[in-house]
């Protein structure tokens, strides 16, 4: 029972008010006493747990007077809240079916309605009532944004796209994001088929909308290599450093591999120490590391991986540390306890998540471009800390 206190809150607030605005109205007496036993007995069904009964008298309520219509949003949207989508779907809906309502409040009830559809999952129905709130300056950017949102739910990306001149009128920054990744779904597919010029096409009108999609370039990088354009590979990886550099320790690889192919792995070192140094990311580190263990010795390498981990320790670089003493034939240690420590370390990052949403936190070992949890866009980025980068 004391849970649907709670929701009277609102309802008595509303109706507090109606009363006390319509209290200098004594010729609309008969109207008021009339409303009041409505309200009155709607309440009474609340408390003894007859909701539905509740909902019919607080919505035969409504048509004595529109100021009570807050008054319904307002038990709609606790219904809501409370996953009782059926009733909010059912106050919504006889508020959207009433002409007398003023423009405005029509309007809220089919954008509330269009919410309570996607709750329900009835997409198809939710699209519906969002496309009818398109055009009103209240309700339309937050239309546009649930579209999108039953969009990539369906995975119907083309429908997505073309909504894309109301989304650069809007210029919603996290809007024009999402849209750029919808063109990159279309480009993985094309990419896949080895369509290329297909691809860059569409990459670029993605590129318009959001400069700063690292998704894009990483699938440009794809292009560029398979099309053994190398050092527009290589610039491609770059532009994904200076856009976000915690995506860089994942294609850290690849711009190696096309740094080979232009015989300028120098370059590739010059720019890994940089990029080292103003990240600290551990994958950097081993990678440098190991450059330096060819180019110079075990031993340098060890230094250098020492000094790096006490500035910064990170269990992979430790790792590698371990590796590196167990390789040194120089090295007094015990190759069998270090094969060991080794051993152990791995299986401990092994279960270690190698993700993470940096909106949600979600943690995943494997990345995907939209966050399983939340559905952000590229927000799946490498762990940071000791037990990541
Ligand atoms: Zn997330």
């Amino acid at each position: 029972m004391l849970e649907w206190a709670f929701l009277l809150l609102p309802v008595a607030a509303a109706y507090g008010w109606y009363m006390g605005r319509n209290s200098i109205k004594q010729n609309d007496q008969s109207a008021k006493e009339a409303l009041s036993k409505k309200f009155s007995t709607g309440i009474n069904y609340l408390l003894s747990n007859q909701q539905d009964k509740a909902i019919d008298f607080l919505i035969e309520a409504l048509k004595v007077d529109n100021d009570t219509v807050e008054a319904h949003f307002a038990m709609a949207n606790l219904f809501r809240r409370r996953g009782e989508l059926d009733r909010a779907l059912r106050v919504h809906e006889y508020l959207v079916q009433q002409k007398h309502l003023p423009s405005k409040d029509k309007q809220k009830a089919i954008y509330e309605l269009g919410k309570d559809f996607l709750s329900a999952g009835l997409y198809d129905r939710a699209e519906d009532m969002f496309m009818r709130s398109l055009k009103t300056n209240l309700y339309g950017l937050k239309s546009l944004t649930f579209l999108f949102q039953i969009y990539q739910s369906t995975s119907d990306w083309q429908r997505g796209l073309a909504m894309e001149k109301m989304v650069v009128k809007h210029d919603d920054k996290k809007l024009l994001h999402i849209l750029a990744n919808f063109y990159c779904e279309i480009a993985t597919k094309a990419l896949a088929d080895k369509k290329y010029i297909e691809v860059v096409e569409i990459l670029e009108k993605a590129l318009t909308l959001d400069p700063n999609s690292c998704r894009t370039h990483w699938l440009l990088a794809k292009v560029y290599e398979d099309q053994e354009q190398y050092s527009e590979a290589c610039r491609c990886y770059q532009e994904i450093y200076h856009q976000d550099n915690e995506f860089f320790p994942d294609v850290i690889e690849n711009m190696h591999q096309c740094y080979i192919k232009l015989n300028d792995e120098v370059e590739f070192y010059a720019f890994l120490r940089k990029a080292y140094e103003e990240t600290g990311s551990s994958s950097l580190l081993i990678k440098y590391v190991n450059y330096i263990r060819v180019k110079n010795s075990n031993k340098k390498a060890q230094d250098y991986m020492m000094t790096a981990l006490n500035r910064r320790p990170t269990i992979r670089g430790f790792k590698h540390f371990v590796k590196l003493q167990n390789d040194d034939k120089e090295c007094e240690s015990n190759n069998e306890s270090m094969a060991m420590i080794t051993g152990l370390i791995s299986s401990y990052l092994k279960v270690k998540p190698r993700y993470s949403c940096r909106t949600c936190g979600f943690n995943s070992s494997t990345h995907y471009w939209s966050c399983p949890s939340c559905h952000g866009w590229e927000q799946l980025k490498p762990v940071r800390g000791l037990e990541g980068e």
